[in-house]
This record gives C-alpha cells, structure tokens and sequence, in this order.
C-alpha cells in the first residue's frame, strides 16, 4: 500500500506527528476506545447523565459570552417528541453548520445547562442523504490524537480509505489457519477495528491484529535463536566438579537451592557445543552476582577469559570488588575496566569487568568463553545482537535482571532465551517492616530516623521523584531532591547528608556513593538513580518520599537497597495522597515481599508500559496486543514453531 494519497503537505506533517506515513499506517492507527452510541433515544425520553444519540432538525443556533467573557454556542434540535439544548464552549463554527432545518444527529451525555436538561459538549454531525453517519450513531472510535487532527478527520478519512483498499489486501494467514484460531481475514478485521458493529465485533477485530503482532514477535525470537545456535563456542570448557565443590565451599554462606539449581543448569550449558544464551532472572538480593561468579570460576579453571558487563561504573566498581573476593583465592585475576585503562592490559586477565560502553570499545572478544551481562534495566538484547554479528562463534552468554518479567512475557519476547529464575531469598535474611506515614506524622518519622542512626549507627536513603522543584502547576507539591537536600539537612543538623541524581556528573555520582558505602555520609538523598545492584549492607531505612507517584514493583526495587545486612531494616512510604485507591495500591507494598507478585498487580492494576518502564527497559511496546493476551501468546508460539519448521 502506498503513500497517502489524499493529504496535503499540512496534513501530512501532522500525520506523521502520529508516525502515520502510508496508508497502512493510518490502518493501523487503533482506536484507543469506543464511545458506544447505539442507542437512539427519543428527546422526550432524556434522562441526566445518560450516554445518548437523538436525530432531529435545528431550529435555533447562537453564539453568546458568558458572564466570565467566554464564548458558548448554544442550538437547538427538536424531534417528534420535543426539544433539546446542545451547549458547546468556544466552538463557533458549530453555529456555521447548525443552520435552522439542518437535519442533525448530536451524541453525548446529558447534564443540566441552568435549569433545563441538555446535551453538554456533544459529539455532532450534520446528516447528509444516503450517507451513513460516522461520528454519533454505533459504535464510535476515538483515536490518539495529536493538535489539529482530531478523531473526527480520522474516522471520515478511515472511511473513505478503508473501501478503497481493504479488496485489495491480501491476507498473510491461510483460511485453514484463520479457521482453526477462530480469527477474522484480515481485511474484516482492519475494517471492524475502525467501525465496529458492536462491542464484541471490536473485540474480535482486535484479537485479530493482536495475533499478527504477536506472532511477528514470536518468529523473530526463534530466528534469533536459530541464529545463534548455528554459532559455533569460542572455546570449549570441561565442568571439573571437585573443583567447583572447592569454589562452594569456599563461600562465606550457603547457597540457596534456587542458585544451586541455578548453576547446575548454567554449567550444563557450558559444557556444550551451542554456546549458552540464558537469562538468570531473580528479586533483588536474591544472589545473583555469586551464580555469575561460580560460571567465571569454571571459564578460569579451562584456562578462558570471562566479562562481565554492568549498566553502569558503579556497579561494575561493586562486581569487581566481590568477584576479587571470591576468586582471587584461586588466583583468578581480576580487573576493573575504566576509562584509564589502555587496551593492551587485559590480555592477562582472567575476569574482566567494566560497563558496556568500555567494553565493546577496548576488549577484543576472540578469547573470551564467558560473558555476562548483567543488565537491569536493558536485559542486554543489544549486546547480544553485537555478540552474535561479530563473529563467527559466539561465547556463552548468561544475561542477569532483576525485573520481574512474567514468564508468558519472558517466552514471547526472550524466546530464544533460556529461562533460570531465583525464586528464594539467601537464608538470614531480616524481614524489612514497611510503614505507609501519613502526613502529619513526617516530622515524628525524621525525628525517628536520626534516632535510628545515632542510635545503631546506620544510614539512610531517602529517595524523591524530581531532580528540582517542577514549575508545572500539577507537580509544585512533588518532592524534589535538591529541596528536601536543605531541608534535611536542617533539620538534622547532626548528620552528614549526600546528595545523588543523575545530573550530577559521573565523577561526582561516584564519589557520593563511595562516601556512603565508607559511612562517611549518614543520610543519601536521591532520586530513584541509585542503581538497583548497590549492596550496602549498613544502610537499612529507606525513606520513599510522594510513594504514590511510582509503580508497586519500582517500590519494591527501591526497598530492596535496604535488608541487605544483619540488622532489622525499615522502609517508610509518605504520600500527600490519601486517596484509598492509593492507600490500598502502598499496602500491597506491607504484605507482598515478592517482586514477582507486584509486578503482577501493578500489570493488572497499571499496565506493562507502567510497570517496566516500557522505554527505559527496552520494552517493545505492544500496540495492539497485551501481555495479558495469555492464550494468544501460547498460540502465536506453536504457529511460529511451525511455520519455521517447513
Ligand atoms: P542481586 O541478585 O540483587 O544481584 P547480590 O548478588 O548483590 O544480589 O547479592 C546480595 C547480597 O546477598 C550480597 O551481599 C551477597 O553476598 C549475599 N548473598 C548471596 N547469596 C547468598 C546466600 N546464599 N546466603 C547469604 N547471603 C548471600
Ligand atoms: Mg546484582
């Protein structure tokens, strides 16, 4: 299907304002809701607040101001029955259409105007003979809109378009197949998703195109993992268990069964030919870095390199210091990559770690058997990718997260991956008590928290939504950094505060946090920058200031900073908002300690996009389909396994 073929340069600017360039994107342009306008009322019949449709002639229309100076347009439209005021504000070419005997249809809800009931800003159209009408009467779209393209000039282009076109595309799936998913051609479901006729038909439409989304999803992470398991390994590595069982034992604790499953299933894979592509999902402090660790210890052992990637140079500062601590006594050498470091000295290094950037910049990968990614926030497709162009073997290749992606998610969008999940927590660990303060309690809260710390000598977060105080009328009251920075600071006047956000520079970021795993800072006052690995064992009050501005399972990972050592950990939540949707959505936080379980409400209760940060985490955002769509995904996953199999 071609370009536009209707539009002039103005509009076509604001189309692509709604990345829609060819005609099939306007196709697949979906409406964001219906207005159901299917029942047509008599005027007499009118009831407050009901949602209704009345055909009728005008036989008044005006422009009048209001006391306040503002313009209303108000006419009128009588049918059989009676007559009915439609009011609008400041949209004077209503009256320029609505002429006296003007057949009309007007859409909406009714409310009161003075003393008489009326429709208040209603949708309308001018009815033409033997043309259907498109913005009042069925089942009526309403698309995501951007300034001077409105749904109206929408649904009459979708109209004229979608006749035109919709004979002519062909549809990618078989009859035999549309048959045995119970799906819609393809060309019903692009013209039923634009102009249902009825809720259930919109429905079906929908299902339609969300299974083409899916699918495509579906296929191209099993070419993926076709791709690379037609690599060859860079190097082969033999499991040696006695001295894997040396590496265990000479661990400060015991591990938990999950990362002793964990690493079963990881040195499965390493010792064969197909290099590894796993992803070892598991919460916060859940022992990750250690699972890593045991895999390095066993590429070291056949004589290989490892690397490990993190997001950023702070937790890759943290990775080196723990894995020089668990390997150095096998003497593995370890290095930190910064940007200082020259090239040439790796080659003598047996685990190599620095952040992303550093690496793919200064470290040749032919001797590398292992890498590790331990992403976060991107769940390393990128590195991947990279990994798989460069040549023709591939190291194995273990990514880490912490977000909790459900598994149906994890199978369609990480298909080619496989899947091993941290479900328990290390042994020991104190349960953290988590406090929802109301308002009038914050200044008792503070008073608490510098008893807390003179007291047992720990530290503290707090963390803030913004960087600087916001000039935007609905964010003034949201609590900001650099505010609450001074403000704390006079507050308790007795304790050296931090402060952390990610304009500061890295230099700067750096040495905040190094101060504070020191102690030599007792409060750290931050926006939610501070990286989700950071294991610092003394700080145990994390203080989340307007909680009900982010989502239950970001909560959950904030809190997670805390809880890391032996003594009891706090976390308190102050909200302004004391609304009880909010106050129920925190107390979720009290109850559930599982990263898995919030994610999970906060899908239900919020969305994906919500949830994960649908950008920040390289997220594809999903147009049509959810990832709610469970027995959609299931299905589009057998097809494409099929498909690819021919
Ligand atoms: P994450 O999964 O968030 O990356 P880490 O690997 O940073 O977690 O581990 C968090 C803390 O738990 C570290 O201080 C680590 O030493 C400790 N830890 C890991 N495994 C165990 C275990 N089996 N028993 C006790 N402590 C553990
Ligand atoms: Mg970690």
């Amino acid at each position: 299907m071609g370009t536009l073929p209707f539009v002039g340069v103005v509009y076509a600017k604001k189309l692509e304002k709604l990345n829609i360039r060819s005609v099939k994107d306007l196709f697949y342009h979906i409406p964001r809701k219906y207005l159901d306008f299917s029942k047509s009322s008599k005027i007499a019949a009118l009831q407050i607040d009901e949602l209704a449709t009345v055909k009728g002639e005008v036989t008044s229309s005006v422009n009048q101001y209001t006391k306040s100076a503002k313009k209303i347009q108000i006419a009128q439209i009588a049918d059989s029955t009676g007559k009915i005021k439609c009011i609008w504000f400041n949209q004077p070419y209503v009256v320029r259409i609505f002429h006296p005997g003007a057949q009309v249809s007007v859409a909406g809800k009714i409310g009161w105007f003075g003393r008489e009931k009326a429709f208040i800003s209603p949708e309308y159209e001018v009815l033409t003979s033997g043309k259907k009408a498109l913005h009042t009467q069925g089942i009526i779209p309403v698309y995501p809109e951007t300034s001077g393209l409105s749904s109206k000039w929408l649904r009459r282009r979708l109209s004229d378009t979608l006749k035109k076109y919709t004979k002519l595309l062909k549809d990618p799936l078989p009859p035999e197949i549309l048959k045995k998913n119970n799906l819609m051609s393809l060309s019903q479901a692009l013209k039923c998703i634009h102009s249902p006729t009825s809720a259930k038909n919109a429905k079906d439409a929908r299902r339609r195109l969300a299974f083409d989304e899916l699918l495509a999803l579906q296929i191209a992470s099993l070419k993926r993992k076709r791709e690379w398991q037609k690599k060859n390994i860079s190097s082969k590595i033999e499991i040696n268990q006695k001295a894997i069982g040396k590496f265990v034992n000479s661990l400060p604790y015991k591990l938990t069964n999950s990362q002793n499953s964990a690493i079963g299933e990881i040195l499965g894979d390493l010792q064969k030919n197909v290099p590894m592509n796993r992803m070892l999902e598991g919460d916060v402090g859940s022992g990750k870095t250690v699972v890593a660790a045991a895999a390095a210890f066993c590429s070291f052992e056949n004589g290989c390199q490892t690397i490990v990637m993190a997001p950023t140079q702070i937790l890759a500062n943290q990775h080196f210091e723990t894995l020089e601590n668990l390997l150095s006594p096998f003497k593995a050498r370890v290095s930190l990559i910064t940007s200082a470091v020259k090239k040439t000295n790796l080659g003598r290094s047996d685990v190599i770690v620095g952040t992303h950037s550093l690496i793919h910049n200064k470290v040749n990968f032919d001797k590398v058997a292992l890498v590790v990614i331990d992403e976060q926030h991107k769940f390393g497709v990128e590195q991947r990718t990279h990994l798989v162009r460069l040549t023709a073997t591939a190291p194995h290749v273990l990514t880490m997260t912490a977000t909790p992606i459900p598994r149906t998610v994890a199978l369609t969008l990480y298909g080619d991956l496989d899947l091993s999940v941290l479900t328990e927590m290390p042994k020991g660990r104190k349960k953290i008590t988590t406090w929802l303060v109301p308002i009038e309690k914050r200044q008792n809260a503070y008073k608490w928290v510098g008893e807390q710390i003179s007291q047992k000598k720990i530290q503290a977060f707090v963390v803030c939504p913004l960087i600087d105080v916001s000039d935007k009328e609905s964010m003034e009251n949201v609590k900001a950094v650099k505010k609450e920075f001074e403000a704390i600071k006079k507050s308790l006047p007795n304790f050296t505060v931090g402060l952390l956000h990610s304009k500061l520079k890295n230099k700067q970021r750096e040495s905040v946090i190094a101060k504070f795993k020191k102690g030599a800072v007792d409060i750290l006052v931050s926006t939610p920058v501070i990286e989700v690995g950071i294991d610092i064992p003394n700080a145990t009050i994390m203080v989340i200031e307007d909680a009900d501005r982010f989502g239950l399972a970001q909560l959950h990972q904030l809190r997670g900073r805390v809880g890391r050592g032996k003594q009891k950990s706090y976390c308190l939540l102050f909200t302004e908002n004391s609304s009880q949707k909010v106050e129920k959505r925190l107390s979720a936080l009290r109850t559930s300690l599982s990263g898995f379980e919030l994610a999970e409400m906060d899908l239900n209760l919020r969305g994906p996009g919500e949830v994960f940060g649908t950008r920040q985490h390289g997220f594809p955002e999903l147009k049509i389909a959810s990832w709610q769509d469970i027995d959609l995904i299931k299905k589009t996953k057998e097809l494409a396994q099929e498909m690819l199999e021919i």
